[in-house]
């Protein structure tokens, strides 16, 4: 079965709730001018934590096709972890997908692959599909150890799941290096990886998951540069940063065929 690509809108710490609001109206508009078949791309937004309940009011009183994402999943079910949120308060919101082991979390917040891989087994238990992000920083990429990095982040996050739990999840190839730097891995450095990646699920599981899995590629993805990243045949989709907190830009990307 043809993979749906999915385009998601990583907004970081970057727009409130009302500026949130603002922009999946405007994108909406936007994409229903364009008659954009929503199932034929799916797009998702991952706002805040503090803009979930209003984007998500938004979106079901409005019954837009958007789906509702979060930034970060707590690895622990409930209880005295002040400031996490848990999948269980995630679902209750509507939210469908949630990024996991973002480099930032990695880089700023400690995370571990074994963090990584609780919270992905966390937010599947609650019903929420996990972006598990990987990625290698620059000087791994200099040694030319980028594959073996990236293959290992995935097998850690993956131990311990299900082929039908893999076959339902996201996988995101995100090179430090390319993030937010306007620095953007080449298609075919992109198209390597994500074609290790699915290679990686195969060996672990089979192929039949490998094939189900859907792969992303983030990093200083734009309108310019969509097209020929989407061409590669192992990516999927995109997690969209920065261009992602512009309506019209992210609308660019999400057409772009
Ligand atoms: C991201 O944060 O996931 C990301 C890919 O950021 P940017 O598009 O800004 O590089």
């Amino acid at each position: 079965m043809p993979r749906t690509p999915l385009i998601a809108g990583n907004w970081k710490m970057v727009l409130d709730h009302q500026q949130g609001t603002l922009l999946v109206q405007k994108l909406d508009w936007t994409l229903k001018d364009a008659k954009h078949d929503y199932s034929a791309v799916e797009v998702a937004v991952l706002p805040s934590h503090t803009s979930l309940r209003t984007v998500q009011t938004l979106i079901e009183g409005d019954k837009l096709s958007v789906r509702l994402g979060a930034q970060d999943v707590s690895e622990h079910d409930s209880g005295a972890y002040t400031g996490e949120v848990s999948a269980a308060q995630l679902a209750k919101l509507g939210v469908a997908y949630v990024a996991v082991g973002h480099s930032e979390r990695r880089q700023y917040h400690g995370e571990t692959d074994a963090v990584v891989r609780a919270k992905t087994a966390k937010a599947l238990a609650g019903g929420i599909v996990p972006i598990v992000c990987v990625g290698e920083p620059l000087e791994v990429r200099k040694a030319e150890q980028h594959v073996e990095h990236t293959v290992g982040q995935v097998t850690q996050a993956l131990t311990g799941l299900t082929a039908e739990q893999v076959a339902g999840l996201v996988l995101a190839y995100e090179p430090v290096w390319a993030i937010g730097t306007g620095e953007v891995a080449t298609p075919e450095d992109a198209q390597e990886v994500c074609s290790a990646l699915r290679s990686a699920v195969a060996e672990q599981f089979d192929q039949t998951t490998a094939d189900a899995v859907r792969i992303l590629y983030g990093g200083s993805v734009k309108p310019a540069n969509i097209a020929s990243i989407m061409k590669q045949p192992d990516v999927d989709g995109a997690l969209v940063g920065g261009a992602s907190t512009d309506a019209g830009d992210f609308a660019a990307i999400v057409r772009f065929r």
